[in-house]
């Protein structure tokens, strides 16, 4: 097999917003924001424009832990499930985002898991017990987490939630965010977008209003941190670097305090069980040390020790430091200095921790943002985004986001040609015309990888296929043009068809990481197999909403009527009035399912017809006094004209040039 070579570069193309269609079907305000984390995950409304809230539990806390317990079908998710870790660790996932879209070698880390790899990048997980083998993907473990967010989130609502805006981070590539797409699916949510979640948590701020800016956004969480650049110009945000470490967190805190809190107490050799209570207890006076300057812990069995937060800062603070030099860098990367920021954001819980927010000001020469709650600003700026896809009015806000990393074709030598450039604002389609390197080549090999290196084997491939029947023809001769087209997600399709003969020949390839098309579908199945009980609630919920509608529409038309006799003669009044009445009394049972609402919301509207008729008629007949045929005509046609401009409008930015 031979490879592409190059033959001409073809221009960039914008492509028009994709989901214009798809929105106006959605009903606006409810779009949910979940920001899925690696430590703990949230769910947040801010339906028709309004403030972004965080959905929480009877206890209060917001934070969802990202765990999930196989010990009970479906799933045990949350806190229940972190409860039970201890007692079956192989049976209980967390962290599983670490493990998204990655294959086997890429698991350089730590972990506790059974990992096994059946196909290339796909990983199980096996949480079998002795008797009762299982396996499991990182994509089905995170649709376990999303379900239980989405369930949290309709109770709330108290009707079906329409789809969802998921953030990944930005360093995100093409392979992690399509399991975490998947994922979505999986869970039964429309994804509307994934967003990155440094411009989720700027987003929450309102950073985007000014149109312009430079901002660093700081992420401190459980088990990784993230620093990104940001540049917003004309309102869409571009990630100029990221940096961070995928091994320093708030994890690292408890153990250096554990450890300290264990020296102190003179335990030289620690139990695995002193270990694991030592670091409980280390986390729990980290957070209390955030708004206390003095607190007593006690480790199983020891006697009771007196911690200051100055010893605990001076525990952490060359892990503070390790953090700050990752900033530098990124600024570095940036080519900025510190005083060229408009702001800097502070987010995930461990940045609660005020040694950490001093050095973090003290690095970038200015007080941070921090009047968001740091656990909750990306689920904010999730939710702000959701409602937005939704179909709300917010005014000036961001819909754009940018390729984290370009993506490229493999040419001769193994060299990659980038056809969408990093940072590039999606969504954006690029194509490019290559040729046939050998004499009586008739196929060509399309590797599709993802990176900014310049050789493919230090990118990562995404895909794989051949372009078969090409015309034998002299080198340089046959003309092939790929396509690559991303999505508004950053989700992308492949698509190469041969120009010379005029034959229209293409193909399409999914990136070949990750579940099948299949599998996927068939884990969406399960889950609706699974979710009776979710389905029947849904349906009910629906008509419940569809019942109050008719209801109230008629009530508020009976209030204008009056009594009206000749629009309403009293005996079909009182036939209304009991219909309504019906109405009142299904909807008064909180578990009313589907069949008894739509009932009558059947029955009510047959009683109505009659009037809602005679209303029409009246209406119509006001409405047309004292204008000519002439004009009614004129304002029919306009409407038309209108209906065809919008029909007519289409995409059709990818079409190849005609041979
Ligand atoms: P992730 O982004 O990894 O999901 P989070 O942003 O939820 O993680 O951060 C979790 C970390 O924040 C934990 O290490 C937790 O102990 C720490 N944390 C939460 N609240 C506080 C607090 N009040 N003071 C100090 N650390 C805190
Ligand atoms: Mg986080």
């Amino acid at each position: 097999m031979t490879s592409v070579s190059i033959h001409d570069t073809g221009a960039l193309f914008q492509i028009a917003e994709p989901t214009d269609q798809r929105r106006a079907q959605r009903r606006p305000g409810r779009g949910i924001g979940i920001d899925l984390g690696t430590t703990n995950s949230l769910v947040a409304l801010a339906p028709h424009g309004a403030a972004p809230r965080v959905l929480r539990d009877s206890s209060g806390s917001g934070l969802v832990p990202s765990v999930v317990a196989y010990t009970a079908d479906p799933p045990l998710v949350g806190r229940a499930a972190q409860a039970l870790q201890a007692e079956h660790p192989a049976q209980v996932v967390s962290s599983v985002k670490r493990l998204m879209g990655r294959g086997l070698a890429d698991i350089t880390f730590a972990h506790p898991y059974h990992l096994s790899e059946e196909t290339p990048g796909l990983l199980r997980l096996d949480i079998g017990s002795a008797d009762a083998p299982r396996r499991v993907t990182p994509t089905e473990v995170s649709a376990a987490i999303l379900r239980e967010l989405k369930l949290r989130a309709e109770a709330e609502l108290g009707e079906p939630c329409d789809g969802a805006v998921i953030t990944v981070p930005a360093y995100f590539d093409d392979a992690q965010r399509q399991a975490t797409r998947d994922a979505g699916r999986i869970a039964g949510l429309q994804v509307y977008r994934l967003l990155a979640e440094p411009t989720a948590a700027a987003l929450a701020y309102g950073l985007d209003r000014g149109g312009e800016g430079l901002f660093a956004v700081y992420d401190l969480g459980g088990g990784t941190f993230d620093v990104s650049i940001l540049r917003l110009h004309k309102g869409v945000f571009q990630v100029l670097a990221t940096g961070g470490d995928s091994a320093l967190g708030g994890d690292d805190f408890d153990r250096a305090l554990a450890a300290h809190l264990l020296k102190k107490s003179g335990v030289a050799e620690p139990s695995r069980h002193q270990l694991d209570g030592a670091r409980l207890a280390a986390r729990a006076a980290k957070e209390r040390l955030t708004e206390e300057t003095v607190t007593r812990v006690t480790l199983a069995g020891l006697p009771e020790l007196e911690l200051t937060r100055g010893e605990f800062e001076a525990l952490i603070e060359p892990l503070a430091q390790r953090t700050l030099r990752a900033c530098r860098q990124a600024l570095k990367d940036a080519g900025l200095r510190a005083p060229e920021l408009d702001g800097v954001v502070l987010v995930g819980g461990s940045t609660r921790v005020p040694k950490v927010r001093e050095l973090v000001a003290e690095a970038f020469k200015r007080p941070p943002l921090a009047d968001i709650d740091p656990d909750e600003v990306v689920a904010w700026g999730a939710a702000i985004q959701a409602d937005i896809l939704s179909g709300s009015a917010r005014e000036g806000v961001t819909l754009l986001d940018v390729v984290p990393l370009s993506l490229g074709l493999e040419t001769m030598g193994g060299i990659v040609e980038k056809i969408i450039p990093r940072n590039a604002t999606i969504p954006i389609a690029a194509r490019q015309v290559f040729t046939n390197y050998a004499e009586h080549q008739t196929g060509m090999v399309i590797h599709v990888v993802q990176g900014e290196r310049e050789l493919a084997r230090d990118c990562r491939s995404l895909a794989r296929f051949d372009l078969k029947g090409i015309p034998r023809l002299p080198p340089s001769m046959a003309r092939v043009e790929v396509t690559f087209q991303l999505d508004a997600d950053a989700l992308l399709t492949v698509s190469a068809r041969e120009l010379m003969t005029g034959v229209r020949q293409s193909v399409e390839v999914k990136p070949t990481y990750g579940l099948s098309e299949e599998e996927v579908d068939r884990l969406v199945m399960d889950s609706l197999d699974h979710a009776g009980d979710d389905y029947a609630r849904r349906n009910a919920a629906e008509a419940r909403v569809e019942l109050g509608r008719v209801v109230l529409a008629l009530r508020t038309a009976l209030a204008e009527v009056g009594h009206l006799r000749e629009l309403l003669p009293d005996d079909e009044r009182a036939r209304l009035e009991a219909a309504l009445a019906a109405a009142d009394a299904a909807m008064a049972d909180p578990d009313a399912l589907a069949d008894p609402l739509n009932r009558a919301r059947t029955a009510l509207e047959k009683v109505s017809e009659p009037f809602a008729r005679r209303r029409m008629e009246r209406a119509l007949n006001a409405g047309m006094a004292g204008k000519s045929l002439h004009d009614i005509e004129r304002a029919l046609a306009d409407d038309e004209a209108l209906h065809e401009k919008r029909a007519g409008h289409t995409p059709e930015l990818l079409e190849p040039e005609e041979p």
